[in-house]
């Protein structure tokens, strides 16, 4: 069993509690505008048109994509401008062993794995295999998601994952379909199954003023998540929009001003959540 891994982070502090090794999967099955990693979307088409453009040969034209040289690379990420299809071709298919080999290494340093993407639930087969034995290890295991595919029809998964990093992009569903091209509805039934099992970590929301009312929005999450989450420790997390490594056609989006934010800060501690993050 292997998964597409766009790349590994040994140490990330942004991740979840504590310092972590971050795994970040390549694919995604929504669209978001405000999408920070978009060369994590898709897999290579091997299309070849990167291959002439790497400054350094680190990338030759292979069979079914081109042949990456790591050593040769310098990082310039022309290759991931250039992409007509939100891939690149840095990402190499590995094997849960072969991944938790890498994690291993930081061992002595770190607190836990995460799984992000990309979409992580493209890959649950994978993330169970590797979180078995990320936890056999001692380590603590978490999840990034986008919250669109059923956590519930994943026993298997759970049982081995500490906790899921939740995004809610919006309550309403056509805000989140104008955000991401896709529905919200399972999204919703995750956080309540996440709450029910005890395995809901963190709510994550970016704020985009252009894209929905955040202030409706969080509102209306807030009185949807109050009574399953009551009197459990959710950490909420209020991310600005930055236009860093968006799109082009999507980066005209203004910084939400920070009065904005303690305002939705303010909604979250009104509905009996306090462990909130503002960034
Ligand atoms: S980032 Fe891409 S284009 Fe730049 S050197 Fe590395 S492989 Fe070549
Ligand atoms: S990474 Fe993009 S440009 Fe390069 S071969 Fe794959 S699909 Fe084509």
């Amino acid at each position: 069993m292997k998964a597409e891994i766009n790349r590994i982070l040994p140490f990330s502090s942004v991740d979840g509690p504590g310092n972590r090794t971050a795994v970040f999967l390549q694919g995604c099955n929504i669209d978001c505008k405000y999408c920070h990693n978009p060369e994590t979307r898709h897999l290579c088409r091997g299309c070849g048109v990167c291959v002439p453009a790497c400054p350094t040969g680190a990338l030759k034209a292979g069979g079914d994509r081109p042949e990456y040289e790591e050593s040769l690379c310098v990082g310039c990420d022309t290759c991931i401008r250039i992409c007509p299809y939100g891939s690149s071709p840095k990402t190499r298919q590995m094997t849960p062993e072969e991944v938790f080999r890498v994690v291993s290494r930081q061992i002595p340093f770190i607190r836990g794995v995460t799984v992000s993407g990309g979409e992580c639930m493209l890959w649950p087969e994978f993330v169970r295999q590797l979180f078995e034995l990320s936890k056999k290890a001692g380590l603590s295991t978490l999840m990034d998601s986008n919250g669109t595919l059923p956590f519930w029809e994943y026993p298997g998964l759970m049982e081995v994952t500490d906790g899921v990093m939740l995004d809610i992009k919006a309550y309403a569903e056509a805000d989140h379909r104008a955000i991401t091209g896709f529905g919200n509805e399972t999204v919703l039934e995750n956080a309540r199954y996440l709450s029910e099992i005890s395995k809901l970590t963190e709510i994550r929301t970016v704020v985009v003023q252009e894209l929905y009312d955040a202030v409706k929005s969080t509102e209306q999450t807030v009185d949807f998540l109050q009574e399953s989450l009551q009197g459990k420790d959710v950490r909420i997390k209020i991310i600005a929009y930055r236009p860093m490594g968006v799109r082009k056609e999507y980066s005209h989006y203004r910084v939400p001003d920070r009065a904005l934010l303690e305002c939705l800060a303010e909604l979250w501690r009104r509905g009996g959540f306090y462990n909130i993050v503002i960034t």
